[in-house]
């Protein structure tokens, strides 16, 4: 400890403290809750794709150092991905890079793209590390903030042209989104793709959830989009389409160009990681599309009854049209306040979720809604709907 008066953590993150994330599961294990919060799924994904991590482990392929921009198998299967899924092409050798996750991704790119004073348009509410890695680069977040209209949250264009000024550098896109469910509409997204074309920004988009789109709900990546594959940093991750996320395997695809800067920060961040389970993943993109479709209807399922049961308890429920999540509103029930009605949700009905607020600037616009995961197994849903029937239903 230094004796000085000066702060140990330094101003840039002094703000964000520890992640809801890890405050909410601590409370779920300490209470013995059903864990919605964190999104996690509590079944592992496909057993083959666990066999192929061993394989690799046990061959001893990715027990050293990968290569920097990834394992070549994982780099063409991405590539691949790409071209089968959105017919879009990249050069798995200068288009290609894999990173620790998905949050490795955002960080890098935020870190290598922005200039101290840099502004980022962000749709809010935003991923929580959003925030913490424009502050850690020194960039100024302007937040588009995302309004319930009917049974979803929905963005106003012109709020988001209005958002753009001169010493904006890049608008960070997440769709489909967390934690609304918003799967933004090929409308919107030309509409966003069009906005970056002239005033000449570059676009950083979250798509961790690309697999994740239900009721006929189209995935449309931005870099698909005109005027956009050689402005776009597109990310990926294995952690939600395959059920793993403990492996922390992502991916960014983009021009040469803005791969080479994302990987001049990423370099010194972890320089590699996950040897082994690169070559799993590269056998699990390669999938056959069945393994999507069944994984899709699987969750589509489970939003259904969660949905259904926080509905039957009194929440106002937002219908989510992809992701691992749903988003309630706690003031039919009476409550305004997502973190005091979440502190007490463990003791009250035995059940964890995360206060939406924590993903605002603008936390009084967030403060009545709270988000529950629904990536976990049925009997658990069903149990977590049963305790909020209980708590809150009269
Ligand atoms: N982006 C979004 C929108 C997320 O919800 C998450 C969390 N799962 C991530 C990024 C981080 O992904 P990863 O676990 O691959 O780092
Ligand atoms: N993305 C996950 C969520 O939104 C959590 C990841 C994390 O714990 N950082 O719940």
């Amino acid at each position: 400890m230094t004796s000085s008066a000066r702060p140990i953590l330094n101003r840039r993150l002094a703000e964000f403290g520890t992640t809801i994330f890890a405050e909410m599961s601590a409370l779920a294990v300490s209470t013995g809750a059903i864990n919605l919060g964190q999104g996690f799924p509590d079944t592992d994904g496909p057993e083959e794709i666990r066999e192929a991590a061993v394989r690799a482990l046990r061959d001893g392929r990715g027990n050293q150092y990968p290569p920097g921009p990834g394992v070549p198998e994982l780099r063409t299967a991405v590539v691949e991905h790409q071209r089968r899924r959105y017919d879009l092409s990249y050069d798995p050798d200068t288009e290609v890079l894999v990173t620790a996750g998905a949050t490795e991704a955002i960080a890098a790119s935020l870190l290598a793209l922005l200039e101290p004073g840099d502004e980022v348009v962000a749709l809010e509410p935003y991923y929580d590390s959003y925030a913490a890695c424009i502050a850690m680069a020194g960039g100024k977040r302007v937040p588009v903030t995302l309004r319930p209209y009917g049974s979803s949250f929905r963005l106003d264009l012109d709020e988001l042209r209005d958002a753009v000024t001169d010493r904006t550098r890049l608008l960070l896109i997440n769709t489909p989104h967390n934690p609304t469910g918003t799967v933004l509409s090929r409308e919107e997204l030309t509409a966003i793709a069009e906005l970056a074309v002239e005033r000449d920004l570059l676009v950083v988009t979250d798509e961790v959830y690309e697999h994740l789109v239900f009721d006929g709900a189209e995935h449309v990546p931005l870099a698909s989009l005109p005027g956009m594959r050689d402005r776009t940093v597109t990310i990926g991750s294995a952690g939600k389409t395959f059920s793993y996320t403990g492996w922390k395997v992502g991916w960014v695809t983009a021009a040469p160009e803005l791969v080479m800067a994302v990987r001049s920060a990423k370099q010194y961040l972890t320089y590699v990681s996950a040897g082994p389970f690169q070559y799993a993943v590269a056998e699990a993109l390669a999938l056959p599309d069945t393994y999507f479709s069944a994984f899709r209807e699987d969750m589509r399922a489970k939003r259904d009854l969660l949905a259904a049961g926080l509905a039957e308890a009194g929440f106002g429920v937002f219908r989510p049209a992809g992701t691992y999540f749903i988003t309630t509103d706690i003031r039919p029930l009476g409550h305004g306040d997502g973190f005091a009605f979440c502190r007490a949700l463990p003791e009250r009905a035995g059940v964890v979720a995360i206060p939406n607020a924590v993903f605002y600037d603008h936390r009084e616009a967030g403060a009545p809604f709270v988000r529950f995961a629904f990536c976990k197994r049925t009997e658990v849903l069903a149990d977590a709907a049963e305790r909020l029937r209980k708590a809150f239903a009269h």
